[in-house]
């Protein structure tokens, strides 16, 4: 299936990045090819002759290329090495949503913010599982970075910001994204390399992957091994090591180990394969934050092969649609208030049930009376017409029954939980006893055969453990000792950290491109 973003999911992740960017993607990016080529020339004459560069990025997509574009505005000499055949990363198919507080274009529009009411948004959204540092950073960083992007040509959207919409207000509009998503910001960070990369102050190293970690006796890192598509392995020099080489959401043996629950959705980059992880962990680095993983709510996949991609929606938030139906796990039982609008419970709540998976359950009655239930996935058109299909052929995931028994039965329910449930949901909707959720948008009893069940899946887009850094960005021990030289930003400091339990919007973008901005900016110095 060819996305609209270019991203062509039947070739997979072979790691040739040349088979599944789209013949249009690889046009707009030729020119970095041809850059990639002059880099590679340059750093194969720099590492014969031994010498250092001043920074070495491991990774150029989001937190990558302005790392690289900072230092070298500031007279750094970078080598960016990219495993993948473009630079972009995840932001070619990331949807690109970015918040930031204080920026020029609230202020021109006359909307009040602050780094402080953002933190405090994050803290509340998160309660209060996310890390202080790095999210005071990243916020107080959010501004600059995202009005470097307008300054840059960046347009949002009309109408933008908002308070958000997918997931859980902020108190303030902050919440924007451009035309193009993700590739909106790739643009900026591409015009901005370019120029620099035609200076000699960038090389560019397309399709070779970052292996090693040049380390000396005391700890300190003095550069990195890397390894091209031919197999050929080099030696680079630097003075500073950045890694931004993402998350590990393509990584389903990784992210078991870190997030403790299997890996159900396939819908990210080929290349977040944790690369960064083992790493920082081989240089003495340490991995945080698994325990605040949340997954998203909502997926209906095409068939029960997982890790799957994501082929329809259930449009769950009550601010969008009351809801007429419930939602089972395989228990039988409900384990939410459906009508409660917060998306971090329903997410916290499909996190807690067994193989984050649930149901969700109405009768024929309201199949015909209520609005729209399923919608498109990720890129992927849905209309009422193919639900009806679906039903009508069995396909994985819709299941009908002419009683309830048997409508468990098919779905892997279990039969008397559900019910079990269902005696007391219909009691409370005729008003015979109270909710045991409180719920009170119910307008139909489940009583009217046949009956309808549609599995709902977790899904991610994001990493939600992290390696840990301090507030300079430097990747730390356990004892909370700096590694000397060894820097990370990114999707790689996880989300565990950056968002808490729970996904605050725009807080993987935001964080990436202002960190990234951050080290290349201020934090690494070059006259070690
Ligand atoms: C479909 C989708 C939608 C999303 N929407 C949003 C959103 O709206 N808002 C939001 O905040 N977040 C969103 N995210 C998440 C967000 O886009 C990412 O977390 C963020 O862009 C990651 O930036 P990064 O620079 O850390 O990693 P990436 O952009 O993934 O860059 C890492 C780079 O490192 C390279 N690499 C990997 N291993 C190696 C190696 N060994 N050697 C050399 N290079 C290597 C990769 O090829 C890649 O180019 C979305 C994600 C997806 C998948």
């Amino acid at each position: 299936m060819q996305h609209e973003n270019g991203f062509d999911e039947t070739s997979g992740s072979s790691g040739d990045s040349s088979a599944w960017l789209s013949k249009r993607d690889f046009l707009k990016v030729a020119g970095f090819a041809a850059l990639g080529l002059a880099g590679a020339a340059r750093a194969a004459d720099r590492a014969a002759k031994g010498e250092r560069w001043d920074l070495i990025v491991v990774g150029g997509g989001n937190a990558g290329l302005p790392a690289a574009i900072f230092a070298a505005q500031r007279g750094a000499h970078v080598l960016i090495v990219e495993a993948a055949g473009a630079l972009g990363g995840t932001l070619f198919l990331s949807s690109g949503q970015m918040s930031a507080a204080g920026t020029k274009l609230q202020q021109s529009m006359g909307i009040e913010d602050s780094w402080q009411l953002h933190y405090d948004d994050i803290m509340r959204i998160s309660t209060g599982t996310a890390d202080p540092v790095l999210v005071r950073l990243a916020v107080e960083n959010a501004a600059p970075a995202f009005d470097w992007l307008t300054d840059h040509g960046f347009k949002v959207r009309d109408g933008h910001p908002l308070t958000g919409t997918t997931h859980d207000p902020y108190s303030r509009p902050r919440y924007a994204w451009g035309y193009e998503g993700g590739r909106s910001i790739l643009k900026v960070l591409a015009e901005q390399l370019q120029p620099l990369a035609e200076a000699g102050k960038v090389a560019v190293l397309l399709q070779t992957k970052v292996m090693g970690l040049i380390q000396q006796r005391d700890g300190s890192v003095r550069g990195v091994v890397t390894q091209d598509q031919n197999g050929a392995s080099t030696r680079h020099l630097g003075r500073s090591v950045a890694l931004t080489c993402g998350g590990y959401t393509e990584n389903a043996a990784m992210y078991e180990k870190y997030e403790g629950v299997k890996d159900y959705s396939k819908m990210t980059y080929p290349f977040s394969q944790g690369a960064g992880y083992e790493l920082a962990l081989a240089a003495g680095g340490y991995v945080r934050g698994g325990q605040n993983h949340v997954p998203l709510f909502g997926a209906v996949t095409p068939d029960y092969d997982y890790p799957a991609p994501m082929m329809a929606n259930v449009r769950h938030f009550p601010g969008d649609r009351p809801p007429w139906e419930i939602y089972v796990n395989k228990l039988g039982k409900r384990f939410l208030c459906e009508d409660m609008r917060s998306h971090t419970e329903y997410e916290r709540g499909l996190g807690a049930q067994p193989d984050e998976r649930c149901w969700a359950v109405f009768d024929d009655a309201m199949f015909h009376a209520m609005p729209r239930l399923v919608d498109g996935g990720f890129n992927s058109p849905w209309s009422d017409q193919d639900t009806i299909d679906a039903f009508a052929s069995g396909a994985p995931n819709f299941f009908r029954a002419d009683t309830l028994e048997g409508l468990a039965k098919s779905a892997g329910i279990d039969p008397a939980g559900f019910a079990a449930t269902l005696e007391v949901f219909n009691a409370a909707q005729a008003g015979e006893r109270r909710d045991p959720f409180g719920r009170e948008h119910m307008p139909l009893p489940i009583a009217k055969a046949p009956f309808h069940a549609i599995q709902i899946q977790s899904w991610n887009l994001t990493a939600y453990a992290g390696v840990a850094v301090d507030g300079q960005l430097r990747v730390v021990r356990k004892d909370g000792k700096p590694i000397p030289n060894l820097y990370a930003a990114g999707e790689l400091l996880g989300m565990g950290q950056l968002m808490g339990k729970a996904v605050c919007g725009g807080m993987s973008v935001t964080p990436a491109l202002a960190l990234g901005r951050l080290l290349g900016h201020s934090i690494l110095r070059f006259d070690a």
